[in-house]
């Protein structure tokens, strides 16, 4: 029992970005083991969505074909019907709004103590977990004694696996149906028609509190038109009503991992930069030297926004 299964997440047809950020967390954890990864895929095209999860470092992907969407008694019932026959030593889950909807209940199933959101895992004589805690201010581990042990994993956190390979699948069959099911899935309700995701975004331009009023975000969308960016935004501007919340970037809002984020006066408190730390290339725009986001920025601009982002505006137009 050397085992590590893990679970892939998708929606309205599509496999999520963590799916293949969990294949790494999976495959690393199954190398400090010595075993072998299985991934598991559940309900949709479990064929389609199998050909995608064959990648490098995956043993087998177990599919189960059963219902179209997520469903947390689907979910919840075949992860630990598979996880009763494979026996393996952890079971990783997304820690998305799927994941959290049935990790605690196959925890709860199987008696497995549940990491919840971990950010970092290995193994040497037992499961250590790294879990981020008071807003990210502090990373803890956690060691944990007994085995098998669940665990939830932060997307955007580990690199994505890539690489196609030759992988075994095999159908596990489980009996589920939907009308005898607790709950189902009503509908989809897009937030904000014709908007975007600013967690597919490359390029984001974000806003913070330093814009002072509403009326000057216009300034930031002239920016956005330039330069063909997605704007998003720190909270305050959300909790403003000047955006939707669909634009928020940080622990309360989305994880973004554009190839460039520009900070433009956001000061970068911890709880903002949970949120785009991820992030390949960091700007900052700021009139305070001493603002936290330049800790983390590529590159600063320590100067008023009101002339610096007229004067990009121009540059790009
Ligand atoms: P401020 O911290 O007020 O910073 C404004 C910055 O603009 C300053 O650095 C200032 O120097 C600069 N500035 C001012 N004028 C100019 C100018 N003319 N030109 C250039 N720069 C200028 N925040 C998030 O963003 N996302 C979250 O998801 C989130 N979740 C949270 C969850 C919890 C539980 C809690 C407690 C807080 C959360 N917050 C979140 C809030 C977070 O703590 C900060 O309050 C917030 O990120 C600050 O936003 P800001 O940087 O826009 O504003």
């Amino acid at each position: 029992m050397s085992d590590v299964l893990a679970v892939a997440d998708h929606r309205r047809g599509e496999l999520r970005d963590v799916s293949f950020e969990i294949v790494r967390a999976g495959r690393e954890l199954a190398a400090d083991l010595g075993g072998d990864l299985h991934v598991a895929v559940i309900a949709g095209d479990v064929d389609g969505f199998a050909d995608r999860l064959s990648l490098e470092g995956v043993d087998t992907v177990h599919t189960v074909d059963a219902g179209e969407e997520f469903n947390h008694d689907l979910y919840a019932g075949a992860t630990a019907a598979l996880f009763e026959e494979l026996a393996p030593t952890a079971l990783l889950m997304p820690n998305s709004v799927n994941g959290l909807d049935y990790a605690p209940a196959v925890a709860n199933r199987l008696d497995l103590p549940l990491v919840a959101d971990a950010v970092g895992l290995s193994y040497d004589d037992g499961l250590e977990a790294t879990r981020e805690m008071y807003g990210s201010k502090v990373a803890t581990t956690v060691e944990v004694s007994e085995e098998p042990v669940a665990v939830t994993v932060r997307g955007g956190e580990w690199p994505a696996v890539e690489d196609a390979a030759d992988v075994a699948v095999e159908p596990f069959d489980y009996e589920f149906d939907e009308a005898t099911s607790g709950a189902r899935v009503q509908g989809f309700e897009e937030v904000g028609a014709g908007d975007v995701d600013i967690a597919d975004a490359e390029f984001l331009v974000s806003v913070g509190r330093g814009i002072e009023e509403e009326e000057n975000l216009e300034l930031i969308e002239e920016l956005v038109e330039a330069t063909g960016a997605t704007l998003s935004s720190s909270r305050p501007i959300v909790d403003n009503g000047w955006l939707p919340k669909n634009r928020q970037v940080g622990q309360s809002g989305k994880q973004v991992t554009p190839d460039v984020y520009l900070a433009i006066g956001i000061s970068g408190a911890v709880q903002h930069v949970a949120g785009m730390k991820g992030a390949e290339t960091i700007i900052a725009i700021n009139t305070d030297p001493n603002a936290p986001i330049f800790d983390i920025a590529d590159y600063g601009i320590v100067g008023d926004l009101f002339d610096v982002v007229p004067a990009l505006t121009e540059q790009f137009e």
